[in-house]
């Protein structure tokens, strides 16, 4: 076949597949613009998951009567005039595509009317040419009515999903603008039914409340105010993980992204406190200068890229974790909760939360509180842990120390307790404080597992396992990390590669993989038993912990039974 030049209609219908993918990406682009004209209220109406019909209607500026033509032509925008306005983009829309495209392979209706009492227009738009232009009157505002959308392409009507599923994303559409928004009060109809709807008095705390309900912001933290990068946002404690990253939601100048490296930023922040393959419900909106990010990297926005992403990933990490170490982390899981099986369900497609269990009760100690309010960068504040002074009793089938505290009693998984100990002593570590061995000990291990050290070599040497090559298939252990149980260093070698090389780590990068292994198979196991001294030695350091609560794979290390449930149990109280 011969190159030809496509007929505009054909080149059109492509272009405007990039942004027009579903009826979600309609809401988006209609949503964006009422929110880029100022509207401080914004009212979607959907039938049939989008399918049949979208209204967004908003107060905004309006579009002046001779323009409202014009915003439907292809590349037409009032946010840009230069190429150098690219670099600094502070509205969500600027490509000047979104109305052309959604008349592409729509049915569009335009009207608008500007606030200065000027006479309004509508235009009726159909496979991109326009139909109908009408002067009209009424209130400041706009409203972009879609019908029929890809009726005229059937082979992307076929790809839309069932009406519930479409809804589905629309919802999740609005949700994030609510949150990039909380001055501006959204309302989500489907049909008859309001699936949404936000205050937009500005405070995002009251918006999620709006979209997310009480149960859940329960168990949310907000995130301390940063100094230099605008962050805030609210993070879960880490035992309200979810199944799926659904509830991680990453905003940057209050628009909403899918980004890796805040994903990436978030994974590290959580590091060694979720179970595997489990995740945190994170609303998290970062404000930097527009000339910081790029924003025009992906056809829908829906990626950024950040000038200085090291930094970024840096900052987010941290305050993160400050977060969760300041608050969530300080109380020990409570006999009087859930502990470990606390998840979350959405009802329906409003993202309602309904929890199967009671809720979290937030206490905090002055200590805790005051950490909360500090917001300085500074060294991580202590937690109720640390000052709680345990002091053990004895154990409990040689598995679970009992202990006494200044809240209560203390059970603690003797296993699960040093190992957040030996795992957080390898990740502080610089170059593994290791025990050498007098006499070094020779492993022969299988090829595939040996191949496994080989791999690793460099990683379990700096973590303080010293091993050296020693002949075919053959290692020499010079030394193991400090503070383990004793141990015979070959048979812990067995097990650190054994340990390892579970399924269950595979989604661990390697060095995590690593210092799990090593921190598991020299801790106490159940069943080891513990003299007082050694009972002792191992609350103080798990007191010391950064995050003392959980185990490295986001088991509780301690339950406490307050004072207060004690009282209740008794009839005390
Ligand atoms: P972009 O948003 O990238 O500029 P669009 O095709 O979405 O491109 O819109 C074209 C233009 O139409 C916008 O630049 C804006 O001037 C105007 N416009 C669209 N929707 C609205 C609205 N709801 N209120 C005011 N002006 C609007
Ligand atoms: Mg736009």
């Amino acid at each position: 076949m011969s190159i030809r030049r496509l007929p505009p209609e054909i080149a059109g219908k492509i272009a405007a597949g990039e942004v027009i993918e579903r009826p979600a990406s309609v809401v988006k682009e209609l949503v964006e613009n009422a929110l880029d004209a100022g509207a401080t209220r914004v009212r979607v109406e959907v039938e049939r998951g989008g399918k049949e019909l979208i209204r967004v209607s908003d107060d905004g500026a309006g579009i002046p009567a001779d323009e409202v033509e014009l915003a439907l032509a292809r590349h037409s925008t009032s946010k840009l005039t230069t190429v150098e306005d690219l670099s600094s983009i502070a509205t969500l829309g600027f490509r000047g595509e979104a109305l052309a495209s959604i008349a592409t392979v729509a049915e569009l209706t335009l009207t608008s009317v500007t606030a200065n009492g000027a006479t309004g227009r509508r235009v009726v738009a159909h496979d991109e040419r326009v139909v109908e232009s009408a002067p009209v009157g009424g209130p400041a505002g706009t409203q972009a009515t879609v019908r029929g959308l890809f009726r005229s392409l059937p082979a992307r009507l076929e790809f839309l999903k069932a009406d519930r599923t479409e809804l589905g994303h629309i919802v999740s559409v609005v949700t994030h603008a609510a949150i990039g928004f909380p001055e501006v009060a959204f309302r989500l109809l489907d049909g008859p039914n309001e699936r949404l709807r936000t205050p937009g008095r500005g405070e995002l705390r009251a918006t999620l409340l709006a979209l997310y309900g009480a149960e859940l912001l329960d168990g949310l933290i907000e995130l301390p105010p940063g100094a230099t990068l605008g962050i805030d946002g609210f993070v879960s404690q880490p035992h309200l993980h979810q199944a799926s990253r659904r509830y991680i939601s990453l905003f940057v100048n209050r628009r909403w992204v899918s980004d890796r490296l805040l994903a990436g930023a978030i994974s590290d922040a959580y590091k060694s406190l979720l179970p595997s393959g489990r995740f945190p419900v994170v609303v998290l909106r970062l404000t930097m200068p527009p000339a910081e990010v790029d924003v025009n990297v992906h056809p829908t926005k829906a990626e950024v890229r950040f000038r200085r992403g090291g930094e970024v990933f840096g900052k987010v990490s941290a305050t993160i974790r400050r977060a969760l170490m300041s608050e969530g982390e300080i109380a020990p899981a409570r006999l009087d909760q859930p502990v470990v099986d606390q998840f979350f369900f959405p009802t329906g497609a409003a993202g309602g939360w309904r929890s199967g269990a009671p809720q979290p009760s937030r206490e905090l100690d002055a200590g805790a509180a005051a950490a909360g309010a500090e917001e300085s960068e500074g060294p991580m504040p202590p937690g109720a842990l640390r000052s709680a002074v345990m002091r053990p009793l004895g154990q409990i089938e040689q598995t679970y120390i009992v202990a006494v505290g200044p809240s209560g009693l203390y059970l603690i998984d003797q296993h699960a307790a040093h190992e957040r100990v030996l795992y957080e002593q390898i990740l502080h570590a610089d170059n593994g404080a290791a025990q050498r061995l007098l006499d070094p000990v020779s492993v022969e291990l299988p090829p595939a597992e040996s191949e496994w050290v080989t791999e690793h070599l460099d990683e379990l040497r700096r973590q303080g396992l010293q091993v050296e090559a020693f002949g075919v298939n053959a290692w020499l252990v010079r030394a193991v990390p400090d503070g383990g149980r004793p141990l015979d260093a070959s048979a812990y070698l067995r097990a650190v590669v054994a340990e390892a090389q579970q399924p269950e780590f595979r989604r661990l990068e390697a060095a995590e993989r690593v210092r799990w292994s090593l921190a598991c198979q020299a801790a106490v196991k159940a069943g080891d038993s513990l003299a007082l001294d050694e009972m002792r030695e191992l609350l103080q350091r798990l007191e010391q912990c950064d995050l003392s609560r959980v185990c490295p794979h986001g088991r509780p290390t301690t339950i406490l039974l307050s004072r207060e449930m004690l009282d209740r149990q008794f009839g005390r109280a």
